[in-house]
């Protein structure tokens, strides 16, 4: 059976999971054990990986024998975890992304200035727990869905900021803000929103290609923010068939019944080896017809 691959651009790790992964192999050089509370990237092959290799992950610092060494994720620290660290003289590696770090400065600005703030995410996701804890006694809320703006008091009078979590799907972010817009009509922004251009991307390659293929498969663990987006925007563009594996381990061979083409994209936590993995996979069993695809209107 012949199958026409597209194979979407960007794939693999962003800058800010590059990074973390970076400085977790080479910690992992000076140290036999590197603790971390959160996974350092959301992506369970690499995550696992890691652990095999001395990474030991805990429910609590407080789990951290003293002097050790820690690991805090891209997604972010709260300050009151960082002090915490300090304080049992642990020696700290902080993964969390430049542009994470940005967001968390802006947000410590706008507060300090006096502005409430509304962040628009999923308040259980690791970079929104940890832009909380920049809050300190600020008035901070958190929205996902326009329930959640209808509950919001009035903020007459009152400065406001949004920030939205960096891995949202891009056209429900317009819409949360929208609706923002319209009860707060005063409402303020550091920028338009804070998605990053890496998830922004990869979203605006699998719409565009999603509605004309047979399937799509994203390659991302079911914990990672990115991955269950590009899933949501696959089958709101049109996808017949979407699945998400954490790597080829997972497919079945009914995923390609009366399949002639497909996509692939993954998360930017998600190793780009395991996507060669897969397509290697997928080629020992069907012919394959690999195609690159990448949204123009992203090349600059
Ligand atoms: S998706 Fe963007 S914000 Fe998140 S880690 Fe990657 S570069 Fe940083």
């Amino acid at each position: 059976m012949s199958i026409t691959c597209y194979l979407l651009s960007p794939r693999g790790f962003c800058s800010g999971v590059t990074r973390a992964a970076n400085m977790a192999e080479q910690v992992l050089r000076l140290y036999k054990t590197v603790y971390s509370i959160e996974d350092v990237i959301h992506n369970k092959v690499f995550v696992d990986s890691l652990c095999s290799q001395g990474f030991v992950k805990v429910e609590s610092i407080d789990d951290i024998p003293d002097g050790s060494a820690i690991m805090f994720s891209a997604h972010g620290v709260s300050p009151r975890m960082l002090n915490i660290a300090e304080d049992k003289g642990l020696t700290i590696i902080d993964g969390t992304c430049p542009i994470v770090k940005s967001i968390q400065q802006g947000f410590v600005k706008a507060i300090e200035s006096g502005s409430k703030a509304i962040i628009i995410g999923n308040r259980s996701h690791a970079e929104i727990i940890a832009l909380l804890g920049y809050a300190r006694d600020s008035e901070v809320y958190v929205v996902y869905n326009e329930m959640d703006i209808d509950m919001l008091p009035s903020f007459d009078n009152l400065e406001v900021t949004y920030f939205t979590q960096t891995t949202l799907d891009c056209d429900y972010a317009k819409k949360i803000i929208d609706k923002l817009k319209e009860k707060i009509p005063h409402i303020k922004s550091t920028s338009q929103d804070n998605i990053c251009t890496a998830t922004k991307m990869r979203q605006d390659a699998v719409k565009k290609m999603a509605g004309d293929v047979d399937l799509v498969i994203i390659v991302g663990s079911s914990y990672s923010s990115n991955a269950k987006r590009l899933c949501e925007v696959a089958e709101s563009a049109g996808a017949k068939k979407v699945i998400r594996i954490d790597s080829k381990n997972e497919l079945n061979d009914s995923d390609f019944n009366g399949i002639t083409s497909l996509a692939i994209s993954s998360a930017a936590s998600t190793p780009e080896s395991i996507v060669q993995d897969l397509v290697a996979f997928i080629e020992s069993k069907y012919d394959l017809d690999i195609k690159d695809f990448a949204d123009t209107k992203n090349d600059n």
